[in-house]
């Protein structure tokens, strides 16, 4: 058994690693200050013996001792979310990576970065491997949240250098799946809500710009993976599904599983909004032997009866 923090643990991704984390039978440390996570996320574990929930923001630091492992996941992802107080983001993600990294040094523990493809910004290689640099503006509204991420990387990288922290960087694609919230704000919960009330469907710009969605399990079995990595092996990996689709075949994919009525409506594109992004996974598939294993189709019906039975429809 080993004694694992995750930072953002209350959140959508944070709250599926947690639930794996105690069913290998793992003591699990939450850390959340629940500004887009919630204790609802994580009811089915606040009972466990093995599971501690602690209300804190990462800004502050934390001591604890005997912690194995940590996964910092602390960051609001959600585009509305993160640039809702953007200073506050950025903070949370450099400060906040200082904080757990301080307390991976104290603990001698394996520290994880949830770090994003938005570190490529609006890519011109395609698809994006590891050692594309990206394309990111550093003073939009995306920056707040991806150069957050990208100073977040290199603490991480300074930190193993200098300090001799080990590491592990991962860069996650867009993920979908049950516990987003309905107001989330990100596309794929949008459009399944919108659908599910027949509402109209809100396509921002033209919606030729394209994504490649992962269903959260496979996320969550590429995670571990990559933590349970040679000490040698530290990355940045992409974790995320190759299958890339428009905006528009995702909404019609939608539109025809959830049997809706809704209508496409086209709305303004927000700024730097990233025209395509694809990973390649040619490394997660190399050094975890991890590949997605569930299509776009499958994950929005898993995403469909979720929202049917727990929030959003009519
Ligand atoms: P989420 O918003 O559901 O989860 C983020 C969690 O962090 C929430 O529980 C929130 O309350 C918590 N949090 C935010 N600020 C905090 C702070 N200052 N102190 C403590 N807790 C704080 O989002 P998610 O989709 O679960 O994302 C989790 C992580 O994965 C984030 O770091 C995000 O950048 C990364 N990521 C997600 C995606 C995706 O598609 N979902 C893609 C790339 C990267
Ligand atoms: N998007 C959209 N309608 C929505 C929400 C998002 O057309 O209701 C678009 C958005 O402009 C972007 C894509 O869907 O091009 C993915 O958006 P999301 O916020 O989910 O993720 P990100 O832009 O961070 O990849």
């Amino acid at each position: 058994m080993k004694k694992i923090l995750v930072s953002g643990g209350a959140g959508f991704i944070g709250s599926h690693l947690c639930t794996r984390l105690i069913k290998e039978g793992h003591h699990v440390v939450c850390l959340d200050n629940l500004f887009t996570g919630s204790k609802a996320n994580i009811a089915h574990l606040l009972k466990h013996p093995c599971f501690d929930f602690v209300e804190h923001d990462v800004e502050i630091p934390y001591h604890a001792y005997g912690i194995d492992e940590i996964y910092n996941l602390a960051c609001p992802a959600s585009p509305i979310h993160y640039q809702y107080d953007a200073i506050k983001t950025i903070r949370t993600s450099v400060i906040g990576a200082i904080n757990m990294l301080t307390l991976a040094l104290e603990n001698d523990a394996k520290i994880l970065q949830a770090s994003t493809s938005e570190v490529y910004g609006d890519p011109i290689i395609h698809p994006q491997v590891e050692s594309y640099w990206g394309n990111v503006n550093p003073v939009g509204f995306r920056s707040c949240y991806d150069e957050g991420k990208r100073c977040a990387e290199t603490l991480f990288m300074d930190y193993h250098r200098q300090k001799k922290v080990r590491i592990k960087i991962i860069r996650i694609f867009n993920t979908y799946g049950p516990r987003m919230l309905p107001n989330d704000g990100r596309v794929v919960s949008n459009f399944v809500v919108q659908a599910l009330n027949n509402k109209d469907i809100t396509i921002y710009g033209e919606g030729n710009q394209s994504r490649s969605f992962q269903y959260i399990n496979d996320l969550i079995e590429g995670m571990v993976k990559m933590m349970n990595t040679a000490d040698d092996f530290i990355g940045p990996v992409n974790i995320g599904n190759p299958n890339e689709f428009t905006i528009l075949e995702l909404a019609e994919k939608i539109i025809r599983l959830a049997d809706s009525k809704s209508k496409l409506v086209f709305k303004p594109l927000p700024h730097d909004d990233p025209k395509q992004r694809q990973p390649d996974i040619t490394l997660a598939k190399g050094k975890l032997d991890w590949q997605p294993t569930v299509e776009l189709e499958e994950g929005l019906k898993h995403m469909i009866e979720y929202f049917k039975n727990n929030h959003a429809c009519c």
